[in-house]
């Protein structure tokens, strides 16, 4: 296979996010100081609660029409709650967020192979990332953080353009905006269902980079499984 791009996810494939449950608890006690401090009075339980079946009501319509509604709309969804009508723009929402934002960023790593293994690709291939995440702000600020966005000639997060992976529409418009056809193109991801789903889906070729134990029952298959990022450079070399 002659391999003209590479497109990347982002968390757990270039950068290494701790668990759920190391990050959510402190990131939502500061997105709660945040707006305890400009005067926003809800006890932080009582906050958490609603916060995630906000969340989980979102997450559960993202699930089947694969849009990324920005995090501004479940924290003006769960001030709502309390009786704060503030839109997604409001500055306490739009500060919540980036409260939440700036704590998550203490919990992120740099893949210890990242760097090399772009400066290696870049010239060679396109370069692209596709990163579902619902504060595109802060995706943005880790590849400034760890000297990433140089390395890339298109960058999509799903929350700036309300669609997510494994919608075709995200890994169409990466391609699009590259020049680059589908059967041309290899996509390296850690998840099943939304990165090997997603790449396949539209013909191109997926890459699995395990992270974790592989999901014992595949409905779609990645066409190379690798342990690190390093093995990627291998990868290519042999298509
Ligand atoms: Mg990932």
């Amino acid at each position: 296979m002659w391999v003209e791009a590479v497109l990347f996810d982002l968390f757990d494939t270039l950068v290494l996010l701790e668990s759920d449950e190391v990050f959510y608890s402190p990131c939502l006690r500061r997105l709660h100081g945040f707006l305890a401090r400009e005067g926003i009075n809800v006890p932080f339980e009582d906050y958490r609660r609603v916060y995630f079946e906000v969340r989980d009501r979102i997450y559960a319509e993202t699930e089947k029409n694969l849009e990324e509604p920005h995090f501004n709309v479940r924290v003006s969804q769960t001030l709502q709650q309390f009786g704060y009508d503030f839109d997604v723009s409001n500055p306490f929402v739009t500060g919540a967020t980036m409260a939440f934002a700036n704590e998550l960023m203490h919990y992120v790593h740099l893949d210890v192979d990242t760097v090399d293994v772009l400066r290696k690709l870049r010239g060679r291939y396109r370069l692209g990332l596709v990163s579902n995440f619902a504060i595109p702000e802060c995706a943005w600020k880790l590849l400034d953080k760890f000297g990433l966005k140089g390395f890339f000639d298109v960058v999509l997060v799903s929350g700036e353009i309300n669609k997510r992976k494994p919608s075709p529409e995200i890994f169409e418009r990466a391609l699009n905006a590259l020049g680059v056809d589908t059967s041309r193109a290899v996509f390296v991801g850690d998840t099943i269902g939304l990165d090997v789903k997603g790449a396949k889906n539209v013909g191109i070729s997926p890459i699995l980079i395990e992270r974790r134990p592989i999901e014992r029952i595949m409905d779609v298959k990645p066409d190379e499984v690798i342990r690190s990022l390093r093995e990627l450079l291998v990868v290519l070399e042999e298509c």
